[in-house]
């Protein structure tokens, strides 16, 4: 009997966010245990319903959306993503230039499957969120990561950036809010990043998913607004603001000068036109989402469940002996620091497996967001405050006696 093994191209692929740690986790289950998972960015469950508006649509439209539609997505719906832009700035796009996919996760593994040589190498920040370098590795690319800075809000560190380009560098990632790190990043960088990629004719990839969850004083720059000199491709989508993360609906936007992109844009459309089309019934939500009221400003606002669920987090996380965590300015995620010294952790895999066993919560570890030392983790902040000060408090009594060996 042959044994099949998986394919080589999956060598180098890792998505820790639903990995091992996962199947423990489900195992747990099965056996009857009740696990608080913090592992997922996943909005529904944790109590925050979608906008009746966006429902209305989707069901209003049903009958009428049975067949396939343009590979690129529905007119309207892509329309209504150009105006959106438009208004943000980003003034040099057509409809023809919005692509929807089934989640920016489909979007992000498309915009490499058409781009990367066997070798090419895109700059990925780090820590990132891991699809990004999955979906470079999987392409046959090299994911080249740039340091953020946690000292410094978790910036990413120009001079590594520039360090790090060769003449196999392609493009570069940049997720504005950070996912994992909670950061928003100020004019400032994003013009100095797009000068940067002027100089070595680079693509920018802004994954901006977050764009509408900012918390205090943050102010959120599309860099393709900042650079419209530059092609850059710019991805959202409706999983997050929304909370429909269960509808798969994310786009991108080819912002920008695109004659010297002619080649790739026929790799993009190619790989649109394999899959047929997203999901179509669920891409009449986006119109209704975009267009007037934005029900995600009342969450991200002191008394805002987001608000206050990240402050609380932020705040219990610092309190625990020998950790420390940012303040997040954006998105849903804590990326906390444990003290090397205090818990000596060479694996944080384990830790995040120790806790799992000991007080049946689920985290992810910093090195399944790449992150290159063993010394954070990352919590998502979507449980009611109860809940998340109680998930706190097993951590901080699981921390009281850890340390490894
Ligand atoms: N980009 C970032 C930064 C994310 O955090 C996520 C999901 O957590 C995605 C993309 C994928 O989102 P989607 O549900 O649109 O596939």
């Amino acid at each position: 009997m042959i044994n099949f093994q998986k394919s080589n191209k999956l060598d180098h692929v890792c998505y820790d966010i639903r990995g091992p740690i996962l199947e423990h986790a489900k195992r747990l289950e099965e056996e009857g245990q009740t696990i608080l998972k913090l592992n997922i960015g996943n909005p529904a469950p944790f109590g925050f319903n979608a906008p009746d508006e966006l429902l209305v649509d989707v069901i209003r439209n049903l009958p009428t959306s049975q067949g396939y539609c343009d590979s690129k997505g529905l007119y309207s719906a892509r329309k209504a993503i150009m105006q959106h832009y438009q208004s943000r700035g980003i003034t040099n796009l057509d409809v023809e230039d919005i692509y929807i996919g089934n989640g920016v996760s489909e979007l992000i593994v498309q915009s490499m499957q058409a781009l990367l040589n066997s070798g090419d190498e895109i700059l990925v920040p780090m820590p990132d969120y891991p699809l990004w370098t999955a979906a470079v590795s999987l392409s046959g690319g090299n994911a080249v990561h740039y340091v953020c800075d946690e000292e410094a809000n978790w910036s990413p560190d120009l001079q590594d950036i520039k360090q790090k380009i060769t003449p196999k560098t392609k493009g570069i990632v940049i997720i504005n809010p950070n996912n994992p790190t909670g950061a928003v990043y100020s004019k400032e960088v994003l013009l100095e990043i797009a000068e940067i990629a002027r100089q070595n004719n680079l693509i920018i990839f802004a994954d901006e998913i977050y764009d509408k969850i900012l918390y205090d004083d943050a102010v959120h720059h599309s860099i393709a607004a900042l650079a419209p000199d530059l092609f850059v491709i710019t991805m959202s989508g409706l999983s997050k603001t929304y909370r429909v993360a269960g509808f798969r609906q994310g786009w991108m936007a080819l912002c920008g000068p695109k004659h010297h992109v002619k080649g790739y844009i026929e790799g993009l459309n190619m790989l649109a036109s394999m899959r047929l089309c997203a999901n179509v019934p669920l891409q009449h939500a986006i119109q209704g989402a975009l267009g007037g009221y934005q029900s995600i400003n009342e969450f991200i606002v002191p008394g805002g469940r987001l608000y206050d669920q990240c402050m609380l987090a932020w705040r219990l996380l610092n309190d625990i002996p020998g950790v420390s965590c940012t303040k997040p300015q954006g998105a849903l995620y804590l990326f906390p620091k444990l003290d090397q010294k205090k818990f000596n952790i060479h694996n944080d895999q384990k830790l995040v497996l120790d806790f799992l066993l000991q007080e049946k919560v689920l985290l992810v570890q910093g090195s399944g967001f790449n992150w290159h030392k063993p010394d954070h983790v990352r919590i998502v902040a979507l449980p009611h405050t109860g809940e998340l000060q109680d998930a706190i408090a097993r951590f901080a009594h699981f921390l009281s006696n850890y340390k490894q060996v």
